[in-house]
């Protein structure tokens, strides 16, 4: 599938769009999500433009890889999560909705997770969330 350069992450990445940004450098960016499926819901993208998984260079994902477990580390720290749920979904047919590869972490029990993109999160209580995140970095 072609990269569509005007996706969400592709626009919150150039900075068009606001994110509440927990970690950025180089090749990776770590932010909020903006509707939660649990408190502490972060997602890990690499900047390579790619769809999916399977489409995103092996160097760069493992880069990311190395940052999702820096994320998910700090978020266990931050929120003392007993349980953390790595999502990756790859094509529309497995629930992909935002077409620029990421991986969610969730700080839940799969028993626990709802439908995710569901509902609109409290943004204040998100960006206090992320603070505590960056806190633990
Ligand atoms: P997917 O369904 O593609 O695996 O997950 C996309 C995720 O991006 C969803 O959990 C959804 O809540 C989140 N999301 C969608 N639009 C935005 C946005 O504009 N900003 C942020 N921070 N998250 C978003």
């Amino acid at each position: 599938m072609a990269y569509d350069d005007q996706n969400i992450f592709a626009r919150i990445l150039r900075g068009e769009l606001p994110a509440i940004k927990i970690y950025e450098d180089d090749q990776v960016l770590a932010f909020m999500d903006i509707m939660p499926q649990a408190d502490g819901h972060a997602l890990v993208i690499p900047k390579t433009p790619a769809v999916t998984l399977l489409d995103l260079p092996a160097e760069a994902a493992a880069y990311t890889i190395q940052i999702v477990q820096k994320i998910a580390k700090a978020i266990e720290t931050a929120l003392d999560a007993k349980g953390i749920v790595l999502m990756q979904l790859s094509g529309a047919a497995a629930g992909q909705t935002v077409p620029h590869v990421h991986f969610h972490l969730i700080p839940s029990s799969v028993h626990e997770l709802g439908r995710h993109a569901a509902k609109m999160g409290d943004q204040e209580k998100i960006q206090a969330l992320a603070e505590k995140i960056k806190a633990a970095l």
